[in-house]
């Protein structure tokens, strides 16, 4: 801004004296690609993951059009959670240590609301259940039988549940894994999530997470993902964060909400992602598997992502970019 300003006043200080109208013409032409230039980070849109790609494309729809982040953040994880052959985000997504596929959600605006579901069941788009969650009560999350009674009363259709090549899938496993409870084990083949971040040509920042969680996780475990502050934070006057992996060690270390709080407090998106890994790196011992990553947004349309281990990404969608990052990492699997 202070730039901007700066510019026009010189420009029009000279204009009285000595510029033509041709030349304040041209004037006013450099004027507005320089405002053009500063607003090229928005509208801007990052996803997690490989799958944030065809996601991004479903929220850019909205942004390209002058809709809301909140909009858009909401349209491109419907895209992940409709994608049937994906194994991590929506009912075709992982079964728990039962064979049931339970799905977690939350989304955030950028006046600090939200709305969150866990432990549903048979729903396509858990993200609109929880933004219905965020505009229809006075709650911040519904769970399990709860959220799904609310669900139907609003008109969400109950699904099958699971699809038939979880089902097989899910019978040879178990065949393999017949304890009910045990230590799940942790890798990087049995978690993904689709977390979404999203200015706007307003410039507010909204963001969405939502996935089927820790594949064969044990009955009832919700993980990161749904939790504010956890899986996703928000807050427009700095920016937001979005994280995927082990939810266990992100919930610890409240990883969304860190990684805010830490560009509040000066550092870059991927400095403040760096910090949220480094912490959850100091508080594990035992680091095998323990995948972890997460993206931010800041709000002048800076972005970056960090994660525990190679092999994360993110999927960025602007005005004049389409492209995968590999995300920066601590170390190699
Ligand atoms: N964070 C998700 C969870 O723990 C899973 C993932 O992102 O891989 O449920």
């Amino acid at each position: 801004m202070k730039r901007r300003s700066f510019f026009k006043v010189g420009v029009l200080g000279g204009a009285a004296a000595v510029l033509t109208p041709k030349d304040l013409f041209a004037a006013q032409t450099t004027l507005i690609k320089d405002s053009e230039i500063k607003n090229a980070s928005k509208p801007i849109v990052l996803s997690t993951w490989s799958h944030g790609l065809e996601a991004n494309k479903g929220a850019w729809s909205v942004l390209e059009n002058k809709g809301s982040s909140l909009d858009a953040v909401m349209k491109g994880a419907m895209v992940t959670e409709s994608d049937r052959s994906n194994r991590s985000v929506g009912i075709s997504g992982m079964p728990d240590r039962t064979g049931h596929v339970t799905l977690d959600a939350c989304i955030m605006d950028s006046e600090g609301r939200s709305g969150a579901v866990g432990f549903v069941e048979g729903f396509e788009h858990p993200i609109q259940i929880a933004r219905e969650v965020m505009e229809q009560t006075p709650h911040a999350m519904l769970v399990g039988k709860g959220a799904e009674i609310f669900a139907k009363q609003l008109g969400f259709k109950k699904l099958k549940s699971p699809i038939s090549e979880v089902k097989k899938e899910y019978k040879e496993w178990i065949k393999k894994n017949p304890e009910l409870v045990v230590k799940p084990i942790i890798n990087h083949e049995n978690h993904d999530t689709i977390g979404i971040l999203a200015m706007d040509s307003e410039g507010k920042i909204s963001g969405s997470c939502t996935t089927s969680g820790w594949a064969y996780k044990m009955p009832g475990r919700l993980g990161d993902s749904p939790i504010i502050g956890a899986g996703l934070f928000i807050d427009n006057e700095v920016g937001g964060a979005v994280a995927t992996g082990l939810g266990e060690a992100i919930i610890r270390i409240a990883g969304s909400h860190t990684v805010v709080e830490c560009m509040r407090n000066g550092m870059s998106p991927e400095e403040a992602c760096k910090e949220a890994v480094n912490r959850i790196i100091r508080k594990n011992k035992d680091l095998t598997g323990l995948q972890c990553g997460f993206i931010a947004l800041d709000k002048d349309g800076n972005y970056g992502a960090y994660s525990v281990y190679n092999g994360f990404n993110i999927a960025v969608k602007s005005i004049d970019k389409e492209e995968l990052i590999d995300s920066a990492y601590d170390r190699k699997w």
